[in-house]
């Protein structure tokens, strides 16, 4: 398993931010979470090793965990990054993104039905973004989805859209003021 983050920074898009980790780590230590900058780790898929091997070992790629990888910001950099992706066929790359909206003007030319070691996991909070995104992400090629409802902050109906998704992971808000989660609602969603 690795990190991968080739930019950082995020704007806050929808009610789900609202306590976002990412904007209160940075506040702590006057960072501009506005700001989307390009890190040091850009190359990291590809970066090799004296005897030519890979330094970043084959497996799980958790990727902009502190970004979005479909940010328009980055749009000028993403380009670099599907190739990076492409070439590591010995890695699983996967992103959560809530600007799902946004997918089909981020994918590569020789994108077609998907990259088969891309995992892409469509976050949402409250039906409103659920019937939004999920209702795009649905009709979306791609080989494997994944479906985040986190902070889920309302019961919500998702079995319309649960074609060829893999997992749905749900979780609560973590903050001193964080919006209460009803067990109820994940006990639905199991079901
Ligand atoms: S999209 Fe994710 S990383 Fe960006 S502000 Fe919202 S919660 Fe934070």
């Amino acid at each position: 398993m690795a990190m991968w983050n080739p930019w950082r920074g995020c704007k806050k898009c929808s009610e789900g931010c609202l306590h976002c980790y990412i904007h209160k780590g940075d506040a702590k230590r006057n960072v501009d979470t506005n700001k989307i900058i390009r890190t040091k780790d850009f190359d990291k898929p590809t970066i090799r090793l004296k005897n030519g091997n890979y330094k970043m070992k084959a497996g799980i790629v958790y990727t902009c965990f502190s970004t979005d990888f479909l940010i328009e910001e980055a749009d000028e950099w993403r380009g670099e990054c599907w190739k990076m992706i492409k070439e590591r066929q010995d890695c699983t790359f996967l992103f959560l993104t809530k600007r799902i909206e946004r997918f089909m003007q981020c994918i590569p030319d020789d994108w077609n039905d998907g990259y088969e070691n891309v995992v892409v996991c469509c976050t949402i909070e409250n039906q409103k973004n659920a019937d939004c995104k999920l209702g795009i992400f649905c009709k979306l090629p791609i080989k494997h989805k994944c479906i985040t409802a986190q902070p889920l902050l309302e019961h919500i109906s998702i079995e319309k859209y649960l074609d060829n998704v893999e997992l749905v992971v749900v979780g609560g808000e973590s903050d001193y003021k964080a919006r209460p989660l009803d067990y109820s609602w994940v006990l639905d969603i199991r079901e």
